[in-house]
């Protein structure tokens, strides 16, 4: 992400993809992920080896995904202006929906080594299990592939129900699989080969299962799942995953 610059995009251009963040016709994506067993032998959603990444603004299939989720959502009316939280942003992604849809965004993130690369300075610090923020503050809180790599989840949900208005709307993508019924928690001794082996990444302290619901739950979040019915359009963003959007609304 982010080293579109250097990329010469000719090589890339045509019709097979569009992206719909940027408006760039692709030939074909880059690719992101890995390929580790455990992410087959479960089929982890929002994880593996995919030609997904837009040469041009850098989104992934998530962000396009994301952004088809605010457009069939909700109308110009419920968005404009709202306040909203972006975790850990995708870069092309906020851009977007600030542009788009006029959404007053305040990007945080922990700034953890290895991420420091992403962020400018728009982006403040901070940790989503004690947000800098009043309570009832955010229309729209954004925590994509973040609580995975939480201390504690309870905590983090709680943080973000706190600083959510009443019927505010939370997506909280993780990477996940239904095939386990409960969420594997990662050994405290475990080095990055035990997590690459267990959970599929090796800086994930766990990997979620089909009890995701209940953790929204227990926060008094009320998760709904959203996919793309238009499966000509997903197939143009190249939204090949399994991936559907989490999107909980506080209550
Ligand atoms: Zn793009």
């Amino acid at each position: 992400m982010g080293f579109s610059f250097f990329l010469p995009l000719f090589l890339f251009r045509g019709k097979n993809y569009s992206c719909n963040i940027c408006g760039f016709h692709a030939r074909e994506f880059l690719s992101r992920g890995h390929n580790y067993p455990i992410i087959q032998e479960l089929s982890i959603i929002g994880a593996g080896k995919r030609k997904v990444d837009c040469p041009k603004c850098g989104s992934s299939d998530r962000d396009r995904l994301m952004f088809e989720y605010f457009k069939s959502n909700f109308t110009a009316e419920q968005l404009v202006g709202k306040k909203m939280l972006h975790v850990a942003p995708e870069k092309a992604l906020s851009r977007k929906l600030a542009s788009e849809f006029q959404l007053d965004i305040v990007k945080i993130d922990l700034r953890t080594q290895g991420y420091l690369f992403a962020y400018d300075k728009s982006v403040i610090h901070g940790n989503v299990m004690n947000l800098p923020f009043e309570s009832n503050f955010f229309d729209f809180i954004i925590c994509n592939h973040v609580l995975e790599h939480v201390e504690n989840v309870a905590t983090a949900l709680s943080e973000i129900h706190r600083t959510l208005k009443s019927g505010g709307t939370t997506i909280t993508q993780v990477p996940m699989s239904v095939k386990i019924p409960q969420t594997i928690e990662g050994q405290k001794h475990w080095e990055a080969k035990d997590r690459i082996k267990h959970l599929g990444q090796f800086d994930h302290l766990r990997l979620f299962g089909a009890d995701f619901k209940e953790h929204l739950k227990r926060a008094n979040l009320l998760p709904s799942y959203w996919t793309m019915n238009n499966l000509q359009l997903k197939e143009k963003l190249k939204l090949g995953s399994d991936e559907f959007v989490i999107a909980s609304k506080k209550h």
